[in-house]
């Protein structure tokens, strides 16, 4: 029996095709939405697909081809051949092709495309006597000489640049568009002696063999370092490979009737439903992305509004624009989903070149899904499910206050909305190395390109001199969260001299400014910010999200700010409140140090009694913010040697101030020094030790709540102690708390509801878990510990070797910020499962760091946790995300 042999190629073009949207893990996005988009019977170029698994084929066999690509790629080629009436090759009528990468995800880091492919010294005399424009035909060969040097022959831009300006500079032209038919062809000639210099072999003239080398280059980008860079920062496993599309030219650089452009369907900064895009008369797709020369708008009320002078599109060209606009309307409806296109118009006629969910700020993501929704489009749930909850972290930072004094250094464009501050650089590794020191830095660039990926992601913000609302700064930057502003022409960079001038003054490295991504403004210094607004769309899809939630949401806070912004955020309790933060308040850290130094259990007591009042006050404070809301207080954890200063030197400044023996200070201090702390004297080890300051904090909580049941709702205080392993120490932590606290609910006559538990945050607890529910009634799965006890690796010191491990693919993610399912998950099931046995209703919930992490979260559905807790800013991620879950669930 012989079975069906693989397809490797997918043919589209001619309103048919043979693949479908539905297909993109095997034809990439573009793939798949060009097959779609020509199905659908839209003007698209023919073309076709090498799939992914030629791809995945290709690494898996020393870098070689599938035996039956080659044929199927040739008779794909014939059928583009005839539906075009041209042939590859040809010197009378050749067929040119782009070669285009596409992964499943949009990758900026992936190979760039290669325009042109198919012509040579012959066939560019065939385009020139075919299209009647020779200038037309030297131009396209001079761009695929200098696009196929640099992506598939490794040869750098600026090679061609320099022999281009050389040009320039005799002719005495300064725009590309005055350069003629025969200047062209003397610059091919020297780019192509430029080539010859650099490799010791002439420029491919075969097509064949171009046509090759470009699918091998599309290839070998999968494994590049941008690439490798841009999938760690998206999770994009390396499993899923990069289809190859060939696709028919079109040429938007034939004249004045001739054009390309980009489109979002609707603004993706802001949202507002109106085509919002650029295009350029007289060029080739690459010109408008890379801001070579300035864009015009797509629309006259978009013009308008820019205030500028060049016509739209739709005053330059108002046939095809009717055309455009009405198939641009069909894509989003046929989508349900703003999208992002490309197209070219080649003499008069509209070609369609890609299309692809468009990506957007979180505040028009918000606005957007609510639009879909007022339009019958998706439904409330879809809604829900669209919006990326770690983007909502861009609304949920400041922006620049309104009322701030502005000292305007540059305008630009707003091309990524918010605000950052931070220290100017000028290239991405400087950006990378200062804010690994841990300093906010601003990349100011001519125009970024793909290796400046990591310098965006490590600075705060980004500003270009050069490059439109869709040029590489702006579309990466949006989609990374980062405020920018792009083409602030006022900005001459002098990179050597590490500087920029604007308006007459000189910026040098170093300086900071301040950034407004929503205005387009460069601002001298530091400017103050606010907190932002979260109405509208923001407050709509939450009240949709929250209708699907099960998860309960709370957040890790024990100040005052923190619980109010908590709670504003929509919290509904405290997760965990951290008593130690409390101690180190001026006013209490010394009476935290006398109990330290006391010889004694009672010289001890005397000094936690001055504790008690300030402890107490806290916890008013806190219950009266929270109103009835659990909140979920732990007692004292650090090892009492942080409460001390480190060196000799310190410890005799403090003893002189508070009159204290200094030598007695620094004997004590020797004796509380451990050799690993993280698992030392700590957690409930303390309480257990010292039983007289775990009763001070239960009988503060109690007090304090007591005294704000007297006026408010009465507080729901869940008293958790850490660090517990054992079925006895729970036991014994448990016996103290209930003690303390009838003793005082006796003194007082009030009755308080409350709740003893634990932290789980050892590999034992969780083992253990149906011992420790004997005594606990509640579990919280300190994930930051639990992580570090589980590994065995220390979370400050890991920095200087995780990243190893992920480099080499070993750990995918750091397990510090997205929770390692396999190992602690699999802890957190058992403990769930234990604690369950011995005790149903136990109440469990999640506080570390882990709490705020989307993933995390569905692993939180899925175990059945009763809530996550995270920080304040995070609350409303985790309410989206929980949301999610939830619906992806069931
Ligand atoms: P990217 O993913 O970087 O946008 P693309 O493959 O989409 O790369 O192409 C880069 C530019 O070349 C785009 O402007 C695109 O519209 C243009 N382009 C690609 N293929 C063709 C083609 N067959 N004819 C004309 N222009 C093309
Ligand atoms: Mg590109
Ligand atoms: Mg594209």
């Amino acid at each position: 029996m012989t079975s069906e042999p693989t397809r490797w190629v997918y043919g589209f073009g001619g309103g048919v095709a043979d693949g479908d949207a539905s297909m993109k893990n095997l034809l990439g996005g573009k793939g798949a939405n060009l097959a779609e988009m020509s199905a659908l019977g839209l003007p698209v170029p023919p073309g076709f697909t090498i799939t992914t698994e030629a791809c995945t084929h290709y690494y898996a066999n020393g870098q070689t081809y599938p035996d039956a690509l080659k044929i199927q790629v040739s008779e794909a080629l014939k059928k583009v051949e005839s539906e075009t009436g041209k042939a590859f090759g040809d010197p009378k009528n050749p067929l040119l092709v782009s070669v285009r990468s596409g992964a499943r995800a949009s990758m900026p880091g992936m190979m760039d495309t290669v325009l042109n492919l198919g012509l040579n010294d012959q066939t560019v005399e065939g385009l020139a006597n075919l299209s009647g424009d020779r200038r037309f035909a030297f131009d396209s060969y001079r761009r695929f000489i200098q696009m196929y040097s640099n992506v598939v022959l490794g040869i750098e831009h600026n090679v061609f640049e320099e022999i281009l300006d050389e040009h320039k500079d005799r002719l005495d032209v300064h725009v590309d568009t005055g350069l003629m038919a025969e200047d062209w062809e003397r610059i091919v000639a020297d780019y192509k002696i430029a080539v010859e210099d650099a490799l010791g072999r002439p420029f491919p003239q075969d097509a064949e063999l171009q046509l090759w080398g470009a699918v091998s280059a599309v290839f070998d980008s999968w494994m590049n370092d941008r690439a490798k860079f841009y999938r760690r920062m998206h999770d994009i496993p390396e499993s899923w490979g990069t289809a190859v599309n060939i696709q028919s030219m079109v040429f938007g650089n034939m004249g004045d009737t001739s054009a390309t452009g980009v489109a979002f369907t609707r603004n993706p900064s802001t949202g507002e439903a109106a085509l919002y895009g650029e295009f350029l008369i007289n060029a080739q797709g690459e010109d408008v992305v890379a801001g070579i020369r300035t864009p015009q708008a797509l629309t006259r009320a978009a013009r308008e509004a820019m205030g500028e002078r060049s016509p739209s599109m739709e005053e330059a060209m108002p046939t095809v624009f009717a055309e455009f606009k009405s198939v641009v309307e069909r894509l989003e409806r046929h989508y349900r989903d703003m999208q992002d296109i490309e197209f070219t118009v080649e003499r008069g006629r509209l070609y369609m070149l890609q299309t692809r969910n468009g990506k957007r700020t979180a505040k028009a993501a918000l606005k957007i899904a609510c639009q879909l929704v007022g339009e019958g489009l998706i439904s409330s749930d879809e809604a829900v499910l669209r919006v990326d909850p770690a983007s909502l972290d861009q609304l949920l930072h400041p922006t620049i206050d309104p009322s701030a004094v502005r000292s305007v250094i540059a305008a630009g464009l707003p091309a990524s909305p918010g605000a950052a501050t931070g220290k100017i650089v000028f290239s991405a590794d400087e950006a990378e190395r200062l804010s690994g020191l841990g300093e906010a830095v601003i990349l100011v660039r001519e125009e970024t390109s793909p290796e400046d990926i990591h310098g965006m992601h490590a600075a705060t913000g980004v500003i270009t001199a050069r490059g439109g609302m869709t040029s590489h700064a702006a579309v990466v930057a949006r989609g990374m969260g980062r405020p920018c502003v792009s083409g602030a022409g006022e900005i001459q960079i002098d990179e050597s001299a590490q500087c920029f001038r604007a308006r007459g003054r000189i910026f040098s490295a170093g300086h900071i400014v301040t950034i407004d991504g929503g205005k387009g403004e460069v601002l001298d210094g530091a400017v103050d910010m606010v907190r932002p607004e979260l109405s509208g769309d923001f407050a709509e899809l939450m009240a949709w999200a929250d209708s699907h939630r099960r998860l309960k949401i709370r957040a890790n806070a024990e100040t005052p700010l923190d619980a109010r912004t908590a709670r504003e955020f929509g919290a509904e309790g405290i997760g965990l409140c951290r008593t130690e933060h409390m101690f180190f308040d001026e006013g209490r850290i010394a009476a935290v140090r006398e109990m330290i130094l006391a010889d004694d259990e009672a010289g001890r007591r005397r000094a936690l009694e001055k504790i008690l009042p300030f402890q107490k006050d806290d916890f008013v404070e806190l219950f009266q913010i929270m109103a009835g809301l659990p909140v979920t207080i732990r007692l004292l954890d650090p090892p009492l040697h942080e409460f001390l200063p480190h060196t000799e030197d310190e410890l005799r400044t403090l003893a002189q101030s508070n009159g204290l023996d200094a030598d007695k200070l620094i004997r004590r201090a020797k004796e509380l020094q451990e050799t690993n702390p993280m698992l030392g004297w700590r957690g409930c080890r303390l309480g257990v030790a010292f039983p007289e300051i775990y009763e001070m904090q239960v009988r503060a909580i109690f007090e304090a709540a007591i005294e704000v049941s007297k006026t408010a709702k009465p507080p729901a205080p869940e008293i958790m102690h850490p660090l517990v392993g054992k079925r006895e120490e729970m036991k014994y932590l448990k016996d103290l708390t209930d003690r303390v606290a009838r003793q005082v609910m006796s003194e007082r006559g009030v009755e308080i509801d409350y709740q003893v538990g634990t932290m789980i945050e050892l590999p034992r607890a969780a083992i253990c878990a149906d011992h420790l529910a004997e005594s606990a009634e509640f579990f919280s799965f300190g994930t930051n510990d639990l992580t570090q006890t589980t590994f065995g690796i220390s979370r400050d010191d890991s920095g200087r070797f995780l990243d190893y491990y992920i480099a080499k693919g070993i750990y995918e993610k750091d397990p510090f910020v997205s929770l390692d399912q396999e190992g602690v998950g699999e802890l957190i099931k058992i403990a769930v499962e234990r604690g369950r046995a011995t005790r149903p209703s136990v109440k469990l919930g999640i506080c570390g760091e882990h709490g705020g992490d989307p993933a995390s979260i569905h692993f939180c559905e899925r175990v059945g946790l009763d809530y996550v807790s995270c920080s304040p800013y995070r609350v409303p991620i985790a309410r989206l995300a929980a949301a999610q879950a939830a619906l992806q669930g069931s």
